[in-house]
């Protein structure tokens, strides 16, 4: 695919191998192969509002940034925010259709629609940015102000595959990048950032992942100009510059270690890790680390396996009994621990509606 005279690679679907290397999967094979075997098996997935907030955002950008403008008139105000708006709501009613739809979901929260917005607006404030059209209310920007930002993206959203099938990424911006005097000088790579920005630079995992893009955006265009590879943090409209050699040889090694078994992979608990891993209910290996020590109880996690002796439907008590693994993989017996709890109005609902099919 060829776009803004960039090169994308074959596209998705054609001389791809099966399994391709990502800047995430790379990530989460590395914290624990098991997590990321885990994560190929077509397991219910689990979805919350960071991702909702992330989604609509980048998925705003990406429509804003398409919308054709070159037969507006130059001067016309007050367009943005209302376009802005526009496309956001769209996109968070798609993103709330989804998490409803997903049955492993966290609970609703109406307000994030806010950090949404704010998101989105400071996204739009850094694109204004680079161009160098700063200090201006969105509610002020021109039609002409907006053809200058246009210009200089090469691209927005692309799915860039290497010739080998073997690593894929998704970049979302591509934009030229400017000397002093408004000329083409090279291209940068943007990776939008809606979480947490760093403290100080890039973590080494976002450092890896922006070069990552960039170094495929190398192999696919040998004839490339110099690259600059960014982060840019919509909370605190901060850009940050990844930099390091390439990793596209540690990229292909690690490609080579992804190819999925019929055996799981080996798992490796950490106490970080294994707080975060959306695949923990699979997974006999955090709770064995638990009982032999590796991993320390109730430091990060409370998680435990535990049978329900009795429930009390009209006062929302029940009763459970704490299950402790039998052997090292998977079986779980009674332990003699037991204890009770009282539930608040939504966990309530959700024990109600599992034990009307359990008891
Ligand atoms: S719970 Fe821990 S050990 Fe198990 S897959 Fe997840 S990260 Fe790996």
């Amino acid at each position: 695919m060829q776009d803004g005279g960039v090169y994308w690679g074959p596209p998705e679907g054609y001389d791809i191998k099966e399994y391709q290397l990502s800047p995430s999967s790379w990530n989460r094979y590395e914290e624990c192969p098991r997590k990321y075997w885990l994560s190929r098996q077509g397991l219910p997935r689990k979805i919350s509002m960071p991702i909702v907030i992330g989604n609509a955002i980048h998925n705003s950008v990406e429509d804003i940034c398409n919308v054709d403008v070159s037969d507006r008139e130059s001067t016309e105000i007050g367009w943005l925010p209302k376009l802005a708006k526009d496309i956001l709501s769209k996109h968070w009613q798609l993103q709330k259709d989804i998490f409803f739809e997903t049955k492993r979901h966290s609970g609703w929260k109406k307000n994030s629609y806010n950090k949404a917005r704010e998101g989105l607006d400071k996204a739009l404030f850094m694109l204004l940015n680079q161009v160098k059209i700063i200090d201006v209310e969105l509610s002020k920007v021109t039609i002409d102000m907006w053809k200058v930002v246009k210009d200089i993206i090469l691209a927005n959203e692309g799915t860039m595959n290497s010739e080998c099938g073997k690593l894929m990424g998704r970049l979302d911006l591509l934009l030229k990048d400017l000397d002093e005097s408004g000329n083409e000088k090279g291209w940068i790579v943007v990776d939008l950032k809606t979480g947490r920005p760093p403290k100080g630079n890039l973590s080494e995992t976002v450092n890896r992942q922006l070069l990552f893009y960039r170094d495929l955006l190398i192999l696919n265009n040998p004839n490339h100009p110099s690259i600059r590879t960014e982060g840019w943090y919509t909370s605190n409209k901060k850009m940050y510059e990844a930099t390091g050699s390439s990793v596209t040889e540690d990229a292909m090694n690690a490609w080579q270690s992804i190819e999925l078994t019929d055996n799981p992979f080996q798992a490796t608990p950490h106490e970080f890790i294994c707080g975060f891993c959306e695949w923990k209910a699979w997974c006999p290996k955090w709770l064995v680390a638990i009982h032999d020590d590796t991993l320390k109880k109730h430091k990060r996690f409370n998680d435990e396996v535990v049978t329900l002796i009795n429930f009390d439907a009209e006062e929302g008590l029940a009763s459970f009994k704490i299950m402790i693994p039998d052997g090292i993989d998977g079986e779980l017996i009674d332990s003699e621990k037991s204890f009770g709890a009282f539930f608040g109005k939504s966990t309530f609902k959700s024990i109600k509606r599992a034990t009307n099919f359990r008891i």
